[in-house]
């Protein structure tokens, strides 16, 4: 008999602890793919960043959103001397469109007095005034303890009162954070230990970060202590060296029995199969390359080299892997012979809802395909659209829509009187649909929007089909190949029902790279649509 088992709450914190990251700058429609990433992944909180604090941040709480996950905004505590109607921060997070309000206040008294200049009894005032504010408001409420950890060691009974102040104003959760990433697991699991003798386990969050690389086992720390809500982001994101990586911690609590006899969360083991493309698409939407080490997840993770290993392995896989690759999406890869590709390409045909034999001789020719183009550049776990479309061509599901017989792109600069220079594009598409020629031409703000829009203007039958069709992000990369440089472009597409879909595009030449993503992104909408040819 199994006994019930403990929730463990997951709170993503990619959109705001995450975008702290140098060089990592989410646009809006980033923000907006990545939250549905978190939401599709089973996530129970996505901290979305700080509304009224920055255009994309106001922007991304205003937009519609249709999620199962708790959508948090992030934000101060009132300030100092204010009152809570009168802080124009404040009022921009408890009126943003957000079902739970994450506050962070400090907790390490050196701070209050230091950086905050104030007195420690205004700093517990203006915990309970904005927890009291935003509970008044029906939002559910977190608040983040900053520097709870060295706080704590300097002075526990202060640390203890913010912590102990937000839980009895009624805040859902008490986050104790590791902010310099300093502490150790013992440490953690001391100082968690204690505070739960004051605040029930099951109302405190652990925060961690990265700086001693314990960031994952400071987090499982905390919760052998009582904890029960962990945050992290996606791949470990976040400033200086990170924060503890929910691609880790995820699998560890789904699939090691110390914590899955005990504990339960909201990843089911369907979404924890996603959980590879879910950490390689952030890198792909990043424009880096993933971590082949990166452990679960990492190309390499599950790769073992030919030799005594490799045969014990086939003979079972138990012998030398920790779990089983396919319960994150990954694959076992023997460099003696690739077997994890073939059950790799079965399994995605599944989950598209192509249903073909094992043995059908058109599977090994889609791997052997999929591996060649994979050699040349294109990646197809980030665009998952062009992969179903290569699919379904290889089993003849693809009808043939149209032909584009030319394109023509022009770009050119000209000088006007006096103002400067003006910097024009056009593009010239003939596209041949059954006897029917239909030659569009389109100015747009640059060579591949002026592509897109003459592809679109007009594809005769098929116009209504795509009237919905918009183009919501594009992505270059310039990948070297030996001497010659080499361009893949990623389109991301959205239609009228709301669905999205991302296509690839592998030239060396960037509009060629861009014309073939268009082209999918097209003939996908038709496919989906099942529009007669
Ligand atoms: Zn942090």
């Amino acid at each position: 008999m199994v006994a019930e088992r403990e929730r463990i709450y997951l709170f993503d914190t990619t959109l705001r602890d995450g975008a702290q990251t140098n060089g990592v700058d989410f646009t809006l429609t980033d923000k907006l793919a990545i939250t549905r990433m978190l939401d599709d992944l089973g996530i129970d909180y996505v901290e979305g960043g700080y509304p009224g604090a920055n255009p994309t941040d106001t922007q991304l709480f205003s937009e519609p959103r249709m999620l199962n996950t708790t959508f948090t905004a992030f934000g101060m505590t009132r300030r100092p001397g204010r009152s809570t109607s009168n802080d124009p921060g404040l009022a921009a997070l408890l009126d943003a469109k957000a079902e739970a309000i994450c506050f962070v206040a400090k907790s390490w008294d050196y701070h209050v007095r230091v950086a905050l200049e104030t007195t420690l009894e205004e700093n517990l005032a203006s915990i309970r005034d904005s927890v009291q504010a935003a509970k008044a408001r029906g939002r559910e409420v977190l608040l983040d303890c900053e520097h709870f950890f060295d706080g704590y060691k300097a002075n526990p009974d202060y640390a203890l009162a913010c912590a102990k102040t937000a839980y009895e104003e009624g805040a859902r959760w008490v986050v104790l954070c590791d902010t310099n990433g300093g502490a150790l697991p013992h440490e953690v699991e001391a100082i968690v230990r204690e505070v739960t003798k004051y605040i029930p386990g099951d109302h405190v969050g652990i925060h961690a970060h990265n700086d001693t690389e314990q960031a994952v086992a400071n987090s499982f720390a905390a919760v052998r202590a009582g904890a029960r809500q962990i945050q992290g982001t996606l791949n470990g994101l976040g400033e200086r060296c990170g924060n503890a990586n929910l691609v880790s911690i995820i699998p560890t609590l789904k699939l090691k029995p110390e914590f899955f006899e005990f504990f339960e969360i909201g990843v089911s083991d369907d979404q924890l199969k996603r959980l590879a493309h879910v950490s390689h698409e952030l890198d792909e939407r990043l424009n880096r390359s993933p971590n082949r080490h990166a452990p679960y997840v990492g190309e390499s993770a599950f790769a073992t080299k030919a030799g005594i290993h490799a045969s014990a392995i086939i003979k079972d896989p138990a012998t030398y892997e920790h779990i089983q690759p396919e319960a994150v999406g990954n694959r076992r890869k023997l460099l003696v012979s690739d077997q994890g590709g073939r059950s790799n390409i079965l399994a995605e045909l599944e989950r598209i809802g192509l249903k073909v034999d094992k043995s059908d001789p058109r599977v090994a020719r889609l791997l052997d395909e999929v591996k060649e183009r994979e050699a040349i550049g294109y990646a197809y776990e980030a665009a998952e659209a062009s992969f179903e479309l290569l699919a379904r061509r290889m089993l003849g599901t693809v009808p043939k829509y149209f032909d584009v017989s030319y394109f023509d792109v022009k770009v050119e600069q000209r000088a006007q009187n006096g103002h400067g220079k003006e910097v024009l594009t056009t593009a010239v598409v003939k596209v041949k649909i059954g006897n029917e020629t239909f030659i569009n031409a389109a100015e747009g703000n640059g060579p591949v929007n002026a592509l897109d829009v003459a592809l679109r203007k007009d594809l005769g039958k098929f116009q209504k089909f795509i009237e919905g069709l918009k183009l919501t992000d594009y992505r270059v990369r310039i990948l070297n190949s030996g001497t010659e440089a080499v361009t893949r472009v990623l389109i991301e597409s959205e239609d009228e029902t709301g669905e999205h879909w991302t296509t690839i595009g592998v030239s060396p030449n960037i509009i060629d790279a861009s014309f073939q993503a268009l082209m999918d992104s097209i003939i996908y909408k038709l496919v989906k649509a099942k529009a007669p040819a």
